[in-house]
């Protein structure tokens, strides 16, 4: 069965002391919670993986990294690698942010790469997509978001699913304050199950979540994620407040 997910993306926020302090607040928060079928993922930057991951153990808060590179090592200046992630106890990654696409030119292409480096190292993958604005109002949402599922995922064997995540992002919904209504999220969830369905038959298609993300907050979670093939979300600046964060979790 699949699982829901409640991913924040601290992006580049959170100095070591803030890092410390949030992490310490989420899991003192979902620690009196029933978790029931819920994961708890956050995603802090590099730097402060270390900390997050040793501050998080022995409870149920799961820790990913936002990014990472596709090649095994070398000169890369600047960059993490999927073993150096492993090394520091993190097996959750991020690709294909909107943000991450669009100041860095990440390319269907290249997250074909980083995916397949991530699943090599056995790191299990939080896929992110979503259509642009022009896209919607062309009515184009559909297109794209097939193209960059195909691209980027379609090469991978049906068992490489069991380790991936999707992450529906509307890029006009992301960091706006505008949510795509819970009927286009459905919809657009449904059409990603079915595509995968087409691909890869009914059961990997059933087994894989798909999260919403696009300015989810408390106010709005609940309805987001009452939605059939809606489960959970991957949160940006409301993940960055624990009682909010707190909150989204228990909108299931
Ligand atoms: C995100 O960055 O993935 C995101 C969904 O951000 P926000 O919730 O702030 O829109």
């Amino acid at each position: 069965m699949r699982k829901n997910i409640v991913a924040g993306n601290w992006k580049m926020n959170n100095d070591l002391k803030a890092t410390s302090k949030l992490v310490k607040q989420i899991r003192k928060s979902i620690k009196k919670t029933d978790l029931k079928n819920t994961r708890v993922i956050i995603a802090p930057t590099f730097v402060n993986l270390t900390m997050a991951v040793k501050r998080s153990k022995k409870s149920k808060l799961e820790v990913a990294a936002q990014n990472m590179h596709q090649a095994e090592n070398g000169a890369f200046t600047g960059e993490i690698s999927a073993n150096m992630l492993k090394s520091v106890g993190v097996n959750i990654v991020v690709l294909g942010h909107s943000e991450r696409r669009a100041y860095f030119g990440e390319t269907d292409a290249l997250l074909a790469e980083k995916v397949n480096a991530a699943l090599a190292h056995k790191l299990e993958v939080i896929f992110c997509f979503g259509e642009e604005l022009a896209d919607r109002k062309a009515g184009k949402q559909e297109t794209v978001v097939e193209s960059q599922i195909k691209n980027a995922l379609f090469h991978l064997e049906a068992t490489a699913f069991k380790k991936i995540v999707l992450a529906y992002e509307p890029v006009w919904a992301i960091g706006t304050g505008e949510t795509a209504s819970p009927e286009q999220a459905q919809d657009m969830h449904a059409f990603i199950r079915k595509t995968l369905a087409d691909k890869y038959g009914n059961d990997i298609a059933n087994n894989v979540s798909i999260l919403y993300g696009g300015s989810v907050k408390p106010e709005n979670a609940q309805e987001i994620f009452s939605k059939p093939d809606v489960d959970g979300g991957l949160i940006g600046g409301a993940a960055l407040k624990a009682e909010d964060f707190y909150e989204i979790v228990n909108a299931f």
